[in-house]
């Protein structure tokens, strides 16, 4: 071990665990990209206003989880605790939406949150999201959620559900807001508010308090006001739509009148991807629509939808069902060479097979048969091609399934026309 040790809440990716993440994340991303989304990719810290104006000023992202840094030219910046504020400030900094509606992104990357790490929680975590930017459409609510469901299931999941609520927007969130504060203001937290936060949050993010997960404060928000009485006639109209095209797909979903998001920029459909199997973090993605964001940030009205799945969550999901997918065994075939003479001669071979799309390693460090062998077993390989000093002068190398055990020679000019008949 050396002397440093990784900063709490990171973990390292590490063979072969690595390659399963490799695949769950290129899953995620696959119905995105058959679908018309474009990738876009933008710096893993901004200017930390961005932040600070587009998650919100009142949200635990932004008071207390960014990582921050003043840079020597006194540049305030921060590490991304999401991608939307930024996927959004990019497209309108290269007037991506000038041209036509909805502008269609996905991205994949890191992100930071300075959070107490627990199972399934992380200060470094990685996600999938996707931003359809400058359409009002409840046909792009469902295309995203849909193909989010279709990530899930083309990996295997079964026990994903889906919750879906909406938050109402412009036209009537403002007296939901009023009639849910009022009903808030009248609760006694004297017992459970020692420190204030939460009627602090009563005044400035009431819809916030809806996600308190506390028992105490769950038995208080008994009988709270919701949004879905509130809704004026195009939000209900709109998340109207919206199920039904959800239901006419097949896909399940539940209510979740009280699911509200951690971002204050979000309107009408919101969602969120649970799995059971999960604890305490069971959220693996979720989303919505905020239609108000561009012009916080400056921008013209660009009415847009997203979401973001969560990939080390969704990688916990697929363990707790017992689907881990088998990661593919990236080499499939391993040379082993016993001599100097055979090591130039196989080296050729590994270099032809790779030129051929053949995925081929090599038993490097001089090794000794009995190791090399040990090697070529424990890489995943399906044949091996064993040569010595014997079967060079006689033309050959020793073809071995690594399988079934079985070997026989074959002729080195014929030995890649071989290996690729076999791998078929
Ligand atoms: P959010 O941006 O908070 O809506 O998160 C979207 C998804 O990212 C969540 O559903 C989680 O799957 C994942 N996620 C968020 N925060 C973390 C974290 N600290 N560690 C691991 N995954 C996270």
């Amino acid at each position: 071990m050396s002397t440093f040790q990784g900063p709490k809440g990171t973990y390292d990716l590490i063979p072969p665990d690595s390659e399963v993440f490799l695949a769950v994340r290129e899953a995620l991303a696959a119905p995105l990209r058959r679908a018309g989304y474009g990738y876009v990719e933008t710096p893993a810290f901004e200017h930390t206003p961005l932040f600070a104006r587009g998650v919100g000023e009142s949200t635990d992202i932004v008071t207390k989880e960014m990582y921050t840094l003043t840079t020597k030219g006194g540049t305030e910046l921060a590490l991304r605790p999401e991608g939307t504020a930024a996927v959004l400030r990019a497209a309108l900094q290269r007037n991506l939406h000038r041209g036509g509606l909805p502008v269609k992104l996905w991205y994949s990357g890191s992100y930071y949150r300075y959070e107490r790490p627990q199972a399934g929680r992380y200060r470094h975590f990685s996600q999938v999201g996707a931003e359809a930017l400058g359409a009002e459409d409840p046909y792009l609510d469902a295309e995203l959620i849909l193909l989010a469901v279709e990530a899930y299931r083309s990996l295997g999941l079964r026990d994903v559900r889906l919750l879906l609520n909406t938050l109402g927007d412009a036209n009537c969130r403002p007296a939901y807001r009023a009639a849910l504060q009022e009903f808030l203001r009248g609760l006694d937290l004297e017992a459970i508010d020692p420190d204030g936060d939460t009627r602090r949050r009563i005044e400035i993010n009431p819809l916030r308090v809806l996600d308190d997960k506390r028992p105490a404060m769950r038995a208080l928000l008994e009988g709270v006001p919701l949004m879905r009485d509130h809704l004026c006639q195009e939000c209900k109209a709109y998340h109207e739509q919206v199920r039904d095209l959800l239901g006419a797909a097949g896909v399940g979903f539940e209510d979740a009148p009280a699911l509200v998001r951690g971002l204050d920029y979000y309107t009408r459909t919101t969602f969120e991807f649970v799995h059971d199997g999960l604890g305490a973090q069971s959220a693996v993605g979720g989303g919505g629509r905020y239609d108000g964001l561009s012009e916080l940030l400056g921008g013209p009205s660009l009415p847009s939808v997203g979401w973001a799945l969560g990939v080390d969550r969704t990688v916990l999901a697929l363990q707790a069902e017992g689907v881990t997918p088998q990661p593919p065994s990236p080499v499939e075939v391993f040379a082993v060479p016993v001599g100097e003479q055979a090591r130039r001669v196989l080296f050729g071979v590994l270099t032809e097979l790779r030129r051929a799309g053949v995925a081929a390693d090599f038993a490097y460090g001089g090794k000794g048969l009995k190791n090399a062998m040990k090697s070529a077993n424990r890489s995943g390989a399906r044949l091996a091609v064993v040569a010595g000093e014997r079967d060079l002068a006689d033309g050959v190398a020793q073809l071995k399934d690594l399988d079934s055990g079985e070997q026989h020679p074959v002729a080195l000019d014929a030995l890649i026309t071989t290996i690729k008949e076999k791998l078929q």
